[in-house]
């Protein structure tokens, strides 16, 4: 077994045959039936995803850390619980969600009835990357199901232990009829691709989003893109440098850097650098211990090749704090990079790790022409006691999100949406943005089918049509 639909791992598909093509068909079946449909269904699956997050919590605390060391509170603060909370917004709301919404009329429509109705599109296609396997995966999954559609669901390849968990123990807690979950990395889901979707849910690179969007295309079929960037986090000089220090590196060093919405770089005064610098290092020393590499709250790279990537960036600028590393077990200190220059491989790319580089600015002018010289990222910080600069560089900047005087917080909120802008993305989730997500906006007006006389005046011939009015 291995690749192709997980639900029948005995049968291996014969050469040259479409291994996706039996379990599409079986979904495509299966939501026509109308199944799907009604709000119980949806209720019981969400239910049963539901029981999956609580009966299966320590195998999944087990499978994360197997794939990112990550410990067992950070699965379920940044996981487990994110995603049972979210199961338990969309069984609260369902029925005021799924409701007709009436809308305004105008004269001509005033005794009929116009509303939108949020149908599901049909059969959705889920692709999750590997950073936060399991919310990443689940999260979307449950606006999916709220909706009433049939899902697809690719975790990614990459994080082993959990990809086998979702395709092993979670379809036995959803109707397998409407759901699967299929296997495999960029080939099989280049193949996967080829079929005619109804919506896809990406989650991953900006690089990858192309390829995606691209075989949507051919069916023109909808996407939402979860993509990443380089997130900007600004410091200004009127700030306590403990406390930006303390909130920087929680959010930079969580899940070893390796996280969309990670603030990826600061930008700052050289003072305020020196100011930074010896409280980065006591944040640091604070959560990970003197030596970070023992700590059971600092995960591990995910595999050889970003460890590889990671440790090559780790010769830009010079090294303030940290910087070591060691191959045995992927393991990258938290670290800190000054004297950093704009055209290094580090301010090339997204980092996604626990390297952090501060590169120097004049005020707050100069960060903005940074930031918007380049792509817009998926999140922007800004930290500084004068509320009018956090707001100078909300309404002079675009990111998909934004954090004042904090990391990413804001996504213990289902109440904001989750998305990007530009090269990190379209589209939004979590909480209600999710269901709107995978629900289509169908415009619905229903008329009388009497009171004829009501509809004489908009009937042709109209020349004598001013004389009329
Ligand atoms: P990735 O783009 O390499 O892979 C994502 C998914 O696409 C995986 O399931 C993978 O199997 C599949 N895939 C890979 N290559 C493919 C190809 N050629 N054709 C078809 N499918 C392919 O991303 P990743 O390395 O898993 O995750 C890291 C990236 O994801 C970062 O850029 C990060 O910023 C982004 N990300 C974004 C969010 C968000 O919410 N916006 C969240 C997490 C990660």
């Amino acid at each position: 077994g291995g690749k192709g639909s997980a639900q029948d791992p005995g049968s291996e598909p014969t050469l040259g045959m479409d291994p996706f093509a039996d379990t599409l068909q079986r979904l495509r079946e299966a939501f026509s039936s109308g199944r799907t449909r009604p709000v119980e269904f949806r209720a019981t699956q969400l239910k049963g995803l539901g029981r999956f997050l609580q009966e299966n919590k320590q195998l999944l605390q087990e499978a994360l850390a197997q794939d990112l060391r990550k410990s067992a509170f950070e699965g379920d603060m940044c996981e487990i619980l994110l995603c049972q909370n979210e199961v338990d917004l969309a069984l609260k709301n369902l029925h005021t969600w799924t409701k007709d919404k009436p809308v305004a009329k105008n004269l001509f429509t005033q005794l009929d009835s116009a509303f939108i109705r949020k149908e599901p599109f049909g059969l959705v296609l889920i692709i999750a990357p590997w950073n936060y396997p399991v919310n990443l995966t689940l999260m979307p999954l449950v606006g999916a199901l709220a909706a009433g559609n049939c899902v697809v669901l690719k975790p990614s390849e990459i994080s082993k232990s959990t990809e086998k968990v979702l395709a092993e123990v979670l379809p036995r807690y959803l109707d397998q009829s409407c759901f699967a979950v299929v296997l495999g990395g960029p080939e099989e889901t280049g193949q996967l691709l080829e079929h005619k979707f109804d919506y896809i849910f990406f989650t991953g690179s900006p690089r990858v989003g192309k390829i995606v969007m691209t075989a949507a295309a051919k069916h023109l079929t909808p996407v939402t893109l979860e993509l990443g960037g380089k997130n900007p986090c600004y410091v200004d000089d009127n700030c306590d440098p403990q406390t930006v220090a303390n909130r920087v590196a929680l959010f930079r060093y969580l899940n070893t850097g390796q996280t969309c919405v990670a603030p990826d770089y600061i930008l700052c005064s050289p003072e305020t650098q020196a100011r930074l610098l010896p409280a980065l290092q006591s944040a640091i020393t604070r959560f990970y211990g003197d030596d970070p590499r023992a700590s059971p709250d600092l995960g591990r790279i995910i595999n050889h090749k970003h460890f590889q990537r990671l440790q090559g960036l780790l010769s830009c600028g010079r090294v303030a704090i940290g910087g070591q590393s060691d191959d045995s077990d992927r393991y990258i200190a938290p670290t800190v990079l000054v004297d950093v220059q704009e055209t290094e491989p580090v301010m090339q790319e997204e980092i996604f790790g626990p390297i952090l580089p501060i590169l120097n600015v004049r005020g707050l002018d100069e960060a903005i022409d940074f930031i918007n010289r380049r792509e817009k990222p998926l999140a922007l910080y800004a930290f500084s006691n004068n509320s009018q600069v956090i707001n100078q560089m909300l309404d002079r900047t675009s990111s998909g999100t934004f954090g004042g005087n904090d990391g990413f917080i804001y996504l213990t909120l289902p109440s904001l949406p989750l998305g990007g802008v530009g090269n990190s993305g379209m589209g939004r989730y979590h909480g209600e943005f999710s269901f709107d997500t995978f629900s289509h906006h169908r415009a619905c007006l229903l008329a009388h089918s009497d009171l004829e006389k009501l509809n004489e005046i908009r009937y042709p011939p109209y020349s004598g049509w001013n004389q009329q009015v």
